[in-house]
């Protein structure tokens, strides 16, 4: 033997270790889901989270079981996450604003043997119950509570869970290619479906996806995380901000616009990240207050497309970066992240904004590529659109309990969305392969329409989408929200789009509506609208016939 390194397996263990051994009194707060703030520590969410690992055992869970959470994003969540992958089970994250025939499938699906519940969802687990299969034992993430006992037959209560644990047991060592959690699709189409992340691609998003032009989170952040645990592992947050000892602050329910601010402001947060529902919000509560947030240098922004506006909003009003970022469930999420290079040091404020709006290069660890209809390669030439494809350490390559790869034939796995890459590697997502707007054999980018909408002074919101057309196939329809109190036509809506696209991708037709129907994750639920709508153009032509 030439000589030889250490092989430490990469286990998602060593994280809270790390910060437990060297950033042990660093703070960790938390919204409570019943109210009030709670302030720990990285040292005793460690502690907690190994004698929960330790009690879990003693319950009869094994490795390699999956322990569901249904829950907020708070200390509890933190030490279940750490607790559960640590001890070799799965963390299984559940999205609770699923239907519940989607919630059910998911957890019998999953064979979840333990259910951590917040208080806010216990009611919706209390009507499940009976229908979950493999359930063992359902924990109420709080102290014990007579009124939650005589909701659900033998319900446990985490606080008393843990005190069963062992305070002395150690992280056990494993393979590191074990699986460590698990995340369904918000399954738009079909079933949902479950992506098993391994504590190797866990630790190697973590660790590839916090370079500095990546999320850069260090020690001296206070980090906050507003996109939910239950949604691709809060993008990582909870394991990077473990690995560099960073203080977190997790927002439990309250994530209306003047709570985040608040709580900005309360904790001194440096960097918070969500997806743009939830900053259009904060960027309105700000607005109201008309004070800056002082501490905030930086919000990462992904999730769904990002209106066009939102970067120079929070630049330009309120001194904050805002980093856009792309990624799904089935990329761990980190695909892609907009920082700028070098040679764009030198660009006006405008240009600077239009580059920041893309959805940015991948970091290393991942590579991407575009192919047409027949899987020939396609140039990255900035113009070219094509079926975006990706590879890498933390993509996954065969769902939860399929027994076929989803990978094509050499490898890669289709995303679903059409995009460009320019010769830099900046991507930009152009659509959702499924909501191109085909009319005509030419294809119209529903996110551009909308845009074009969004920019309207009179439109709050709006969702541009295929409708079936006896001559062209698809013709554009936009589906708007008008800001409360405005008063548009249809007409000016129309003109609006005048010159600033052709005129066969302007939409036939604008249907005004309270509100979008919106998915778990906030997404618009574009497949609905759809349905809603589609005999829209159909029915008009034969009455007007
Ligand atoms: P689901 O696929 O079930 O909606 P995901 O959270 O996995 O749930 O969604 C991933 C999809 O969300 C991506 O394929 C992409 O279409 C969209 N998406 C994510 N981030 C962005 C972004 N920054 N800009 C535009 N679309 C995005």
């Amino acid at each position: 033997m030439l000589g030889k390194m250490m092989r430490e397996p990469l286990l998602v263990s060593s994280l809270i270790a790390h910060a437990a051994s060297y950033h042990a009194d660093t703070e960790i707060v938390s919204v409570q889901t019943t109210g009030g703030v709670e302030k720990t520590t990285w040292s005793q969410v460690e502690c907690n989270a190994r004698r929960l690992s330790s009690a879990l055992a003693k319950l009869g869970v094994r490795q390699g079981d999956r322990c569901a959470t249904i829950a907020w994003n708070n200390r509890r969540h933190l030490e279940i996450y750490f607790g559960v992958s640590g001890a070799g089970m799965v963390c299984h994250t559940i999205n609770p604003r699923l239907s519940f025939e989607a919630l059910t499938y998911i957890v019998n699906h999953a064979e979840d043997r333990v259910l951590f519940v917040d208080r806010t969802f216990l009611p919706i687990v209390a009507k499940l119950r009976p229908a979950l299969n493999t359930v063992k034992h359902v924990i109420l993430m709080g102290p014990r509570e007579t009124e939650a006992q005589g909701m659900v037959d033998d319900l446990l209560f985490y606080d008393e869970v843990v005190t069963t644990g062992d305070q002395d047991s150690q992280w056990p060592n494993f393979d590191e290619d074990l699986p460590s959690s698990l995340c369904y699709t918000s399954g738009t189409t079909g079933h949902p479906k479950g992506v098993l992340y391994s504590h190797r691609s866990t630790m190697l998003h973590a660790l590839a996806g916090n370079h500095p032009d990546g999320l850069a989170i260090s020690a001296r952040d206070t980090v906050m995380p507003v996109v939910p645990m239950f949604h691709v592992n809060a993008w990582g947050v909870p394991y990077i901000a473990a690995s560099q000892g960073a203080k977190l602050v997790l927002p439990g329910p309250n994530l209306d616009g003047a709570s985040l601010a608040a709580l900005i402001d309360a904790e001194e947060v440096s960097l918070a990240l969500g997806v743009p529902t939830i900053w259009m919000g904060l960027l309105a509560a700000l607005r109201a207050r008309g004070t800056k947030p002082k501490s905030l240098k930086r919000t990462v922004v992904g999730g769904s497309a990002l209106p066009p506006s939102m970067f120079a909003a929070f630049r330009d009003e309120f001194g904050v970066e805002l980093i856009h970022a792309w990624g799904m469930t089935e990329t761990s999420p980190l695909g892609t992240l907009n920082q700028p290079l070098a040679r764009h040091a030198h660009l006006d404020p405008q240009s600077q904004s239009d580059l920041r709006l893309g959805q940015g290069r991948p970091p290393y660890g991942v590579q991407l590529r575009l192919v047409d209809n027949l899987g020939t390669v396609l140039p990255c030439d900035g113009k070219t659109q094509g079926s975006l494809q990706i590879k890498g350490h933390w993509i996954v390559d065969t769902y939860f309990g399929a027994t076929t790869s989803a990978l094509t034939a050499d490898g890669w796995f289709d995303t679903g969305d059409v995009a460009t890459i320019d010769a830099n590697g900046y991507m930009i997502i152009r659509d959702r392969a499924k909501d191109i707007i085909k009319s005509g054999g030419e294809w119209i980018s529903s996110v551009e329409v909308e845009n074009i909408a969004i920019g309207h002074p009179a439109i709050a919101n709006a969702a541009a989408i295929g409708v079936p057309h006896p001559k062209w196939d698809e013709r554009p329809v936009l589906v708007a929200v008008k800001k409360e109190g405005a008063t548009v036509s249809d007409a000016d809506v129309l003109a609006f789009f005048k010159e600033k696209v052709p005129d066969w991708q302007i939409p036939d037709k604008v249907v005004f509506v309270d509100a979008l129907p919106l998915s778990g994750t906030g997404k618009v639920l574009k497949n609905k609208l759809r349905e809603s709508y589609k005999d829209l153009l159909t029915v008009d032509r034969a009455e007007s016939a």
